[in-house]
């Protein structure tokens, strides 16, 4: 019974999150259920009333304005029929399309630590399946017109049958023993009994269900990402090269397999209980019928009515075998719905404050990471450790070490992507969680190592909007070194990216893609700029070049240089080196390459010998 009780609240709440979404839906749903299911009457009514004419009254006279009426009826509820079907389906489309957003909406502001959480995937995925399964989840609530229609099916033949119960058979009649309220309560005990039953199949089904959801979780997770790879000019490239199509194609077979063993088990347990039930369904029907025979026979009613009471029968046994299904169907959602909601309430896990971040025009922002350190969620790892740094306006800092010493983490924890696990950043003295968290952002331009464009057009690529000031684009294009390949674009800042969405898009290398994206950087204009390695890729000389060239752009801001090369950073002012998680040395170059016993000098010396001397030492005179 508890548990009862939590899935009905549950559904209520997913109701009113469906209310929320678009309120229209629920009235159409309930109109149309219900004037459907009023509509059956009525064409029994008349059929009814025709019978008592021919049979009872034996007269013509009222039968043609009564099948006039019938016809003009029948017209009338079909007209009202299709259009209300045509109106729900419109307005089902457009509040599906609103759940959609909402839900895309929340995975695009929840906090990052959840977009590179596996569970969070994995929920994401469990919705996404249910929908495609038998469309359950949320998704089940914008369809429920036919429980709607079953349930005042279900009470006007309820109000039906008590009248034929009420109606009394003829005290001589030998049939009078059909009045006995035991009658009733046998009725009533035999429909609880059927509901019980019902509902117990139905659970079966569910445990199978459930078990093909878990499996098909998995499959569904694998089967997007390679079909994301399939049109993917990336791995396009590395299908072809190695061969890897039968390795895909592998995939999707065991995909269909698992996929065709799930569907099979569930056919197969959804088979025998409709046979089951639908026996049930005709013996209950054949007694009903019984019944309204025998009252007739025993005068309790009309011939005519005969029509009206075994119409009542047969919709209230389906009504009631279809609800009952139906309802314990909707109840079985309840487990997505809560999925659902837990997905959905994700986002309040970060501190968010509400403190306006200084507009300054001197731009004196001060960035403090005092003591901190930091393990990702679910590892007991330290990826940083004890890190403490001052980052005042106008300063060039370098972040050097290793991969994996914890450069990008440090990024992420600046740009609030994570907040330290022990130790605070300050900006200007106070704790960053305190700021407004967009306007904090504001104060950053990040180009990630692994940055992305997207398929639309340039100038919405460098703006990362669709409103943007032609000439500071123009600017920013030009400072990142990019103006000799636009300079061939037909279609200006119009041209788009890639040909995904646009024949005449255009192709770009990987370095052109990095200048883009540091013009990016510059459009923004923040007061605080990071490189994040999105040179990696590059040779050590063009990664120092692009550093150096990118330091004069800068002019005053505030900047952090990240690479593995030490070579790139020559010029800031301070090198900090990054160790397994730890700042282990801090010191301008010519300090730090003086140290013999220090990793500075070690990798430098590394990184040294895989260049030509005469490269190095060109390096070293520039
Ligand atoms: P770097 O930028 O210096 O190459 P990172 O900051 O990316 O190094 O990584 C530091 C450490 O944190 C590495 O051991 C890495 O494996 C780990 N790490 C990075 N990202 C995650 C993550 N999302 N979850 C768990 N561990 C991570």
């Amino acid at each position: 019974m508890k548990q009862y009780r939590k899935r009905l609240n549950m559904l209520i709440q997913g109701f009113k999150e469906v209310y929320a979404i678009d309120a229209r839906i629920l009235y159409v749903l309930l109109i149309d259920g219900l004037v459907n299911a009023i509509f059956p009457f009525i064409s029994l009514l008349f059929t009814s009333m025709i019978l008592n004419q021919l049979i009872v009254e034996a007269s013509f006279d009222k039968l043609i304005p009564i099948i006039s009426m019938a016809l003009g009826t029948g017209f009338l509820t079909t007209l009202i029929s299709n259009g209300l079907r045509h109106y729900r389906e419109t307005i089902r489309a457009i509040a599906l399309d609103k759940k959609n957003v909402r839900l895309n909406k929340e995975s695009m502001f929840m906090d990052y630590e959840y977009i590179e959480n596996q569970k969070v995937h994995e929920l994401r995925s469990h919705l996404e399946i249910a929908e495609l399964t038998g469309g359950r989840g949320l998704y089940a609530l914008f369809f429920i017109e036919g429980l709607i229609k079953q349930f005042v099916t279900l009470i006007i033949s309820i109000v039906l049958i008590s009248n034929l119960f009420l109606s009394r058979v003829a005290n001589q009649s030998p049939f009078k023993f059909i009045d006995h309220p035991l009658i009733v309560v046998l009725f009533i005990a035999t429909f609880i009994l059927y509901f019980k039953y019902s509902s117990i199949l139905y659970q079966k089904v569910m445990i199978i269900l459930s078990k093909v959801m878990q499996e098909g979780e998995k499959g569904n997770n694998i089967f997007g990402f390679v079909l994301g790879q399939l049109f993917n000019y990336q791995s396009g490239k590395e299908i072809r090269v190695y061969h890897q199509q039968a390795l895909y194609k592998k995939v999707f077979m065991d995909m269909g397999a698992t996929a065709n063993k799930a569907s099979r088990s569930m056919e197969k347990s959804e088979n025998k209980n409709t046979l089951i039930l639908q026996s049930l369904i005709h013996v209950l029907l054949g007694i009903g019928f019984l019944f309204v025979a025998l009252k007739m026979l025993g005068g309790a009613i009309d011939p005519g009515e005969i029509v009206i009471y075994t119409g009542a029968f047969s919709n209230f046994i389906m009504g009631f075998s279809e609800f009952s299904s139906n309802f314990s169907r909707i109840l079985g959602n309840s487990e997505l719905l809560e999925k659902y909601f837990e997905f959905m309430n994700l986002k309040d896990v970060k501190p968010v404050g509400t403190l306006p971040v200084e507009k300054r025009v001197d731009n004196e922002y001060e960035l403090e990471v005092k003591d901190v350190s930091f393990k990702y969620p679910g590892t007991d790892e330290y990826a940083l450790k004890n890190v403490n740094l001052k980052l005042s306006i106008g300063k060039k800092v370098a972040i050097v070490g290793m991969n994996g010493s914890g450069k990008t983490t440090l990024i992420k924890l600046l740009s609030r992507l994570y907040d330290p696990t022990e130790g605070e950043i300050l900006l200007n003295g106070i704790d960053i969680k305190k700021y407004d968290y967009n306007e904090y952002l504001n104060l950053f331009s990040v180009v990630f190592q692994d940055f992305s464009l997207f398929s639309f057009d340039l100038a919405q690529n460098v703006a990362a909007s669709t409103d943007y000031d032609e000439k500071n684009i123009h600017v920013a294009l030009k400072q990142a070194g990019f103006s000799e390949r636009y300079d061939k674009f037909k279609n200006g800042l119009k041209t788009s990216l890639y040909q995904d969405f646009d024949k005449d898009g255009v192709e770009i290398s990987g370095g052109e893609a990095q200048k883009i994206a540091m013009a990016r950087a510059l459009y923004k204009d923040s007061p605080i700029i990071i490189l994040d390695e999105p040179t990696a890729a590059l040779d050590p000389i063009s990664e120092f070049k692009i550093y150096a060239n990118f330091n004069e752009i800068v002019g005053n801001k505030t900047a952090i240089y990240i690479s593995h090369r030490l070579s790139s950073c020559r010029f800031c002012d301070e090198i900090i080196v990054f160790d397994k998680g730890k700042m282990i040395q801090r010191g301008g170059h010519d300090h730090l390459i003086k140290d013999l016993n220090g990793k500075y000098y070690e990798l430098w010396n590394a990184q040294a010998q895989y260049y030509a001397e005469e490269e190095v030492e060109e390096w070293i005179l520039t």
